[in-house]
């Protein structure tokens, strides 16, 4: 689950990280007047969507007087932008969030992701920051500074010392710079994040290290852990078919093509992918019902499924080891008689209670086109593209 910037901003500071003052609106008027509250002679009004690349875009307005906040906000609430992050359907602005502008003398990057190679939590850092980390890697790849952490000790003060030292930050600072690291790396930890982002992390004119920007991540698993984490979630910022699948119990993600799967078990499902792929088509979605799905939760899946536009063919791919195809066949004809199918259906059914199943199908009279292995099951639904439903 991703979080908003001033949410990721909040949470560091409460870990002892030095953020600019600032406050949220969700009008002009209100923006107006966290600028005078916060005071000073310029502020920054960012536009809140899940997305980084925003100033890139006009999503982050740098404003000399109370006027230019309120028109910058005027501007981006309920405008949809497109970065180079957000997808082709773009975001759109809910919430902007003033700040004090920082004097900046110098913009860097630090990054904390999971590394699935090592296994460990990476620290990535760069002297120069403010562009996105994908552009970092590919144009100065040899400055970015890694370091792994070893989960028995947890991150070191020495290590944290050493990114400061390569990050080239001034020798008054070396102190206040090992602090950010260390406490990027508890809030990570204790969080149960999967990516902790600052960038920039910002030395000021005066001398200060502040947080401009930052962006969190988190495992969905641990959400249960951590209902105050887990209350951020804004459902406006997210794949509506994805919020849909999550609020079911579905583990769903959207793709761009026009045939809608619905397999068990993830590796079922990734195959299924797969050999679309393979065949030469390209999968609207991958959606897994996960074990011993009921007959409910099998018609809400195709429910899901069918609600994505951009499906033509439906394939469900079904090997029942807990899981029961009689509930699964259940689960399809409760779906479709409540709303007959306009689109073409096949079915792939094996294991637990297959006769059962199929019986459940054939009697339904369903216009369900049936495989018995996943090839044939693959080559048929793409058959079926561009085909009307069978009468
Ligand atoms: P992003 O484009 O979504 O990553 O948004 P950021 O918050 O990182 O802002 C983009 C850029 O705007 C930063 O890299 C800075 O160069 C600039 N910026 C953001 N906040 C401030 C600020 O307080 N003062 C100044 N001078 N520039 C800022
Ligand atoms: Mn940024």
């Amino acid at each position: 689950m991703d979080i908003h910037e001033y949410q990721a901003k909040e949470l560091l500071s409460g870990f002892g990280i030095r953020i600019p003052k600032g406050g949220l609106a969700y009008s002009p008027e209100q923006a107006a007047y966290r600028a005078r509250d916060i005071g000073g002679g310029q502020w920054v009004v960012k536009a809140q969507v899940h997305s980084g690349g925003r100033g890139k875009v006009g999503g982050v307005r740098l404003c000399k007087d109370e006027s230019a906040v309120y028109s910058a906000a005027d501007e981006l609430f309920g405008s949809r932008l497109h970065t180079a992050q957000s997808g082709d359907s773009g975001k759109v602005v809910y919430r902007v969030y003033v700040e004090g502008a920082v004097a900046i003398k110098r913009e860097m990057y630090l990054g904390l992701v999971l590394d699935r190679i090592t296994e460990r939590i990476m620290v990535v850092a760069s002297p120069n920051g403010g562009i996105e980390i994908e552009d970092l890697s590919s144009n100065q790849p040899d400055q970015l500074i890694r370091c792994i952490v070893e989960p028995a000790v947890g991150m070191q003060s020495f290590q944290a010392r050493e990114i400061a030292f390569e990050l080239g930050i001034d020798a008054a600072n070396i102190r206040d710079a090992t602090d950010i690291i260390l406490a990027a790396y508890r809030a990570f930890e204790e969080l149960d994040a999967t990516m902790v982002e600052i960038n920039p992390l910002v030395e000021s004119i005066e001398g200060k290290l502040y947080a401009v920007d930052s962006k969190m991540t988190f495992d969905d698993n641990a959400l249960f852990r951590h209902p105050e984490i887990a209350e951020l979630r804004d459902k406006s910022q997210e794949d509506a078919r994805e919020t849909r699948a999550t609020d079911r119990g579905l583990r769903y993600v959207g793709f761009d093509g026009n045939i809608g799967c619905i397999a068990n078990g993830a590796g079922l499902g990734m195959a299924t992918l797969d050999k679309i792929a393979r065949a030469g088509a390209v999968p609207a979605n991958f959606l897994d019902i996960g074990g011993a799905a009921s007959p409910d939760k099998v018609a809400k899946a195709l429910r899901l499924v069918r609600s994505d536009d951009n499906v033509e063919v439906i394939l469900v791919n079904v090997f029942a080891g807990i899981n029961r195809c009689d509930w699964v066949a259940d689960g399809i004809v409760q779906a479709l008689t409540l709303d007959p199918p306009n689109r073409p259906i096949v079915v792939r059914l094996a294991g637990t209670n297959v006769d059962q199943g199929r019986k459940i199908l054939s009697r339904s009279g369903l216009p369900v086109i049936r495989a018995n292995t996943l090839d044939e099951a693959v080559s048929r639904a793409v058959r079926a593209l561009g085909t009307q439903v069978p009468k």
